[in-house]
């Protein structure tokens, strides 16, 4: 699975780290990226593994402005 965070819309809440910090991080005054070990070249695309999906969809039922889609 394939995991995209639609960083211009991001409100820099920290719901998606809280939620599943193995994939998300929000540094302080940043918009949320993928965590370095999973992303696909940039910080916004990142590879789910097969032990982290349910962890990011329940990141992807937390974001308040939807931002983060699988596909
Ligand atoms: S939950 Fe959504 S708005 Fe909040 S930091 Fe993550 S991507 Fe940004």
């Amino acid at each position: 699975m394939i995991v995209k965070i639609d960083q211009d819309g991001c409100i820099e809440c920290g719901a998606c780290e809280q939620t599943c910090s193995a994939l998300f991080v929000v540094e302080s005054g940043r918009k949320a990226s993928i965590v370095e070990k999973y992303r696909k070249n940039t910080p916004d695309i990142g590879d789910v593994p097969d032990t982290l999906i349910g962890c990011v969809n329940d990141a992807v039922a937390s974001c308040p402005v939807q931002v983060i889609s699988t596909g």
